[in-house]
């Protein structure tokens, strides 16, 4: 029984300024994250390899982690999904874990711009034999989502994962709300955007953007939502 922790060891992970008493809220230290992801992660193994093969390809931390992917699949079966959007592709690693929880007439369109990184994914969704699920689209994403309004995929998405340019994160949920069904789930990814959302300094347009969608969805009649601390933050947003 050496990899649970002990409630010593538990306590100690602990960090001193622990407000849950107050404020409901455990800060999540890198031991209890370790312990989360110890205790539930169930990464297959081309996933895992998927994740590092990225890691090792790229500068960027674009790419989500494996407690999120875990969680996207089990909000693909709580749905029952089909059909799902994806906005943003980059390697594919949500876009595997979401294909594997599909049943297998489901389909994902996934959206990106770069034939390189999506590469990367089409080799592992072939070897994890879900690339039959999987219609990816290279286009500016705009110009995907215009062509699928256009040709009646309004109201038919179950799921739509905006996960693309930070800037046009409002556009993006505007499209996402026309081709969404209603009672279908709409995920925003990195939404707290690194914590810069609360960081004044930080103004860029991606920032930006983050914040604007953020700021307005709280009044925003078309959807109930949640803003989950998980990975870089995912908000939840229900079509009414
Ligand atoms: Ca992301």
């Amino acid at each position: 029984m050496t990899n649970v922790l002990k409630k010593e060891d538990y306590i100690r992970a602990v960090p001193k300024e622990y407000e849950f008493k107050e404020k409901g809220i455990l800060p999540i230290t890198d031991e209890l994250y370790q312990y989360i992801l110890k205790v539930t992660s169930n990464e297959p193994e081309l996933m895992k390899e998927l994740r590092i093969d990225t890691h090792n390809n790229s500068q960027m931390v674009m790419q989500s982690s494996p407690d999120q992917g875990q969680f996207m699949a089990l909000l693909v079966k709580l749905v029952g999904a089909k059909k799902i959007l994806e906005i943003g592709t980059f390697t594919g690693y949500s876009t595997l874990w979401m294909a594997s929880a599909l049943p297998e007439d489901g389909k994902i369109i996934a959206c990106d711009v770069s034939e390189e990184w999506t590469s990367l994914g089409q080799k592992y969704w072939k070897l994890a034999k879900v690339d039959h699920k999987i219609d990816l689209r290279i286009a500016a994403a705009e110009d995907t989502l215009e062509v699928l309004k256009k040709s009646g995929y309004s109201e038919t998405f179950d799921i739509v994962f905006i996960d693309a340019d930070k800037s046009n994160q409002s556009l993006y949920f505007e499209y996402a709300i026309d081709l969404v069904r209603s009672g279908g789930l709409i995920i925003v990814d990195n939404v707290l955007w690194g914590g810069k959302v609360i960081d004044t300094a930080h103004n860029d347009i991606d920032t930006v953007g983050v914040r604007s969608l953020n700021e307005k969805l709280k009044h925003d009649k078309r959807v109930e939502i949640s803003m989950l601390a998980l990975g870089d933050g995912v908000t939840l947003a229900r079509k009414i």
